[in-house]
């Protein structure tokens, strides 16, 4: 067992990354802020539903005037969490709002954000995507101090970091209170009459400005800036911090540069194919995946599909190269959000159909090219897998958009402990056969680096379990960091 091997056991036998989880892979959250618009709350309703997907277990809004702080959060969607006159109360022309996807039942409303506090430099409310990976050390550190936490989320950490500060300008008290912090974050914060946007110094999260008329909007996707009518100005850089106030934007040197490590997840899986994210538009990234995976694992076929709706672009690509027509021959449920809140009875006799069902007229006596993202445990896959053999197809061959996902997120992604991802303990001809499919091909790490304008940019660790060194920490440290206590929920 090499050290970084015996690390993540490590972390998955201290209860660090165990959580209760589907078969996919779950972004864990979005932000959206305004400054300057009579309707804040209600744009970013409209904000935060164009970021669902990032998030779908509780949202919450927080606007104000500058003086007075009106919030409201609960869980559920976005639709949901506002429905009836709630906006209404929500009075200001500055807002922040959050989706949030956790799968721990007892804290979701204690956890939800955006988190609203009343310190000694006013009122504060912060929205958080990502994760702290020493929020364990820095919360036992605090309490030891005497610090008292209302959540088990690593949002609050930075919370009372920031209160602790001895700064009085809240520009001061952030970067102060970040550089203690390491992992990924990116952050919407509403201060007295101050919106503020920040990314950690590696930029494992996206955030971007766009403009509404006299209104300057921040959001984790560009769909969301489309949502409002607002135009794309400009992404707000690793480690930078922007204030937005009624003098306009202002960039703030924040945090010290480090090697940005962009998810390239969020390029593969995560974003919406109508966002642009780290420079880079994500329909086309996902077709060049496509293409290169064709070029990577060619393959004589019928018909190429998509496992619906995350890869769809890179079927498409996958069926531009080959030449193979690209056919819907499987229809997506789009009213099956929160499956998790289903009854088990329900999810155990109807499984993924529940969620996708097969066009047999398509299928039927046809050798299929599957395209799909990534296989996290592989059950979903293999379910898929028979759903369209007993839809007909003769042939099933499975091509997967992104290398063998063989090691768990610390950064933000909702991951399975290591142990219950295939790849970390099967080989690809062992997972073909579990998948029981006639061939199966992975894109290769040098292909999907091809994919990207800037590859040295980007986190692999998923792929390649490369955590420490691209943090520049010693493994016993880390280990150090991340132990002992399942209380505090981590990862968003
Ligand atoms: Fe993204 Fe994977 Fe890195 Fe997590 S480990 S930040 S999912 S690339």
């Amino acid at each position: 067992m090499t050290g970084r091997e015996a690390l993540t056991e490590k972390r998955e036998s201290q209860g660090v990354v165990s959580r209760p989880h589907g078969d996919r892979l779950h972004e864990e959250c979005g932000v959206f802020g305004i400054w300057g618009a009579e309707n804040a709350a209600r744009l970013t309703y409209a904000g935060l539903y164009a970021l669902q997907h990032r998030g779908q277990e509780s949202a919450g809004i927080v606007a104000t005037d500058g003086v007075e702080f009106h919030h409201h959060k609960a869980v559920g969607l976005v639709s949901d969490v506002f429905a009836g006159s709630v906006l209404d109360s929500l009075k200001g022309h500055i807002a922040i709002g959050h989706n949030r996807y956790s799968t721990q039942g007892s804290t979701l409303l204690r956890n939800a954000q955006p988190l609203v506090v009343d310190f000694r430099e006013g009122m504060l409310a912060l929205g958080h995507n990502g994760n702290l990976v020493n929020a364990v050390a820095l919360r036992n550190e605090l309490e030891a101090q005497g610090s008292i936490f209302q959540t088990t989320s690593d949002t609050e950490v930075i919370l009372h970091l920031i209160a602790r500060s001895k700064s009085t300008e809240i520009e001061r008290m952030i970067p102060e209170a970040l550089a203690r912090c390491q992992g990924a974050y990116t952050l919407v914060i509403l201060a007295g009459e101050k919106l503020i946007g920040l990314r950690d110094p590696r930029g494992f999260r996206p955030l971007c400005l766009g403009k509404r008329g006299e209104a300057h909007v921040l959001a984790s996707e560009t769909c969301a800036l489309d949502m409002v009518g607002a135009e794309f100005i400009r992404e707000i850089a690793a480690g930078e911090l922007v204030v937005i106030d009624g003098s306009g934007v202002r960039s703030c040197p924040a945090l010290k540069p480090k090697p940005a490590r962009a998810c390239v997840f969020e390029l593969i899986y995560f974003s919406r194919p109508d966002s642009e994210v780290f420079g880079e538009s994500v329909d086309l990234v996902r077709r060049r995946l496509g293409r290169r995976l064709a070029e990577e694992h060619p393959v004589a076929a019928d018909i190429v599909i998509s496992v619906p709706d995350s890869s769809n672009s890179a079927a498409l690509g996958f069926s531009e190269a080959s030449g193979i027509p690209f056919e819907l021959g499987l229809i997506r449920n789009h009213y099956v959000g929160r499956t998790f809140i289903a009854p088990q009875q329900v999810k155990r006799d109807f499984g993924v159909n529940l969620k996708f069902n097969p066009v047999r007229r398509i299928l039927e006596g046809k050798r299929v090219v599957v395209v799909d993202d990534s296989i996290v445990r592989g059950t979903t896959s293999r379910s898929l897998v028979a759903m369209l053999r007993g839809a007909g197809a003769r042939e099933i061959h499975f091509r997967v958009s992104s290398p063998p996902i063989g090691w768990s997120c610390y950064y933000g992604i909702d991951t399975p402990n290591r142990k219950e991802l295939i790849a970390s303990s099967h080989s690809v001809e062992e997972i073909r056969k579990y998948l029981h499919v006639d061939t199966l091909g992975y894109l290769s790490m040098d292909g999907l680096r091809a994919c990207v304008s800037r590859p040295d940019d980007h986190c692999y660790a998923c792929f390649d379990g490369k955590y420490s060194e691209w943090y520049g920490e010693p493994l016993d440290k880390l280990a150090m960091e991340q132990r002992a206590s399942t209380r505090l929920e981590g990862r968003r």
